[in-house]
């Protein structure tokens, strides 16, 4: 119970990977192979998106309980309120604890694609902070909690201030960690830190961190997301954006340099954005001495028939 909330109170500096589920089933097999690479890393946990549409929900369902029973990777699954009246809600809690998933990250969503503005389903929740009650009240504390965090504010938020104070409530009903937006200033994450702290949000922080692709993804993303990129960052991007490949290597140098700084101000450990890629995560750990050697890890149950007939 609450496994994932121990692990970063009591372990090293930890890692642990996010995926989203693939649109094909040969993107799902690849997912599982690398699952089984990326375990040798000694993640503490992984997270598998939610579409807030939901589209992909069985599937993230489905991943999830593979992840947990056939990986043996503590698995955190997403669950949004976007188009999900409490009869899905439950639906996805109930298969989570039938495959002994143990913690759900607790959102709203966004709007499904195409749809502006974010409204509540019939016989749905309106905010995150409703479906951590509606867990607590009807699953006592068989899951961990997670809740999303904003070191920018939340886009829909009234004002700074408000945001933490709803970020305080989600915690207050029930979160027992928070991971954050991907951000590029790491003086404006501590400094967010230090005001949830200030008002007295007291469990663990994990800093989320989007390595850096192609330089126009770059870009796209942190527009959309109104995410602030120190100037330095954009002037060494600016001789070589043309340049995958060393877009890519600039950007496991520029995360690795963000989380040696986390790390040194007392942050427990890094929360990547895999976007299902493999070797920037892994080479960022690598280069922080975070990779877990092979010979570390418990052989995991693995098994691939099991794996094979799911898909
Ligand atoms: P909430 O905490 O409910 O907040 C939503 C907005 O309402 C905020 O502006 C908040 O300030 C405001 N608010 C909260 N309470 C109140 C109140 N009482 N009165 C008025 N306003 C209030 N999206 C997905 O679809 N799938 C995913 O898997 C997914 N994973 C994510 C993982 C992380 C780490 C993060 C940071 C975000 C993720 N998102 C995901 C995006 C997220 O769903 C959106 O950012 C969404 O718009 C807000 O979700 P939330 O849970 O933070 O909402």
């Amino acid at each position: 119970i609450k496994k994932i909330e121990k692990a970063i109170q009591q372990k090293r500096t930890f890692c642990s990977f996010e995926y989203f589920p693939p649109k094909t089933p040969q993107g799902v097999n690849n997912l599982y192979d690398r699952f089984e690479r990326m375990a040798l890393l000694g993640p503490e946990f992984i997270d598998v998106t939610w579409n807030a549409g939901g589209v992909t929900s069985d599937l993230t369902i489905e991943i999830c309980s593979n992840a947990q029973t056939v990986y043996g990777l503590e698995t955190n699954m997403h669950l949004t309120c976007t188009n999900m009246p409490v009869e899905k809600i439950d639906h996805a809690l109930r298969e989570a604890k039938k495959s002994g998933v143990q913690n759900i990250f607790a959102l709203r969503g966004d709007p499904p694609r195409g749809v502006k503005d974010w409204t509540k389903c019939e016989n749905g929740f309106a905010y995150a902070i409703d479906l951590i009650r509606y867990i607590k009240k009807n699953y006592g504390d068989f899951f961990g909690i997670g809740v999303a965090g904003y070191p920018e504010v939340h886009p829909d938020s009234p004002s700074k201030e408000d945001d933490l104070r709803f970020l305080k409530e989600k915690v207050d009903a029930g979160g027992d960690f928070i991971i954050s937006q991907y951000f590029y200033d790491v003086d404006l994450f501590l400094q967010w830190v230090k005001d949830c702290r200030a008002i007295g949000i007291n469990c663990p922080i994990l800093p989320g961190l989007l390595p850096i692709q192609t330089y126009d993804k770059f870009i796209n993303m942190v527009r959309m997301n109104g995410t602030s990129v120190p100037d330095y960052i954009l002037k060494d991007l600016e001789p070589i954006k043309e340049d995958d490949q060393a877009v890519k290597e600039y950007g496991i140098k520029l995360l690795t340099e963000m989380s040696k700084k986390l790390i040194a101000n007392g942050i427990p450990g890094i929360h990547i954005y895999t976007m299902n890629l493999e070797r920037s995560a892994r080479v960022i750990l690598e280069n922080l001495g975070l990779a877990q050697s092979q010979e570390v890890v418990k052989p995991l149950p693995w098994n691939r028939s099991l794996k094979n007939n799911r898909l």
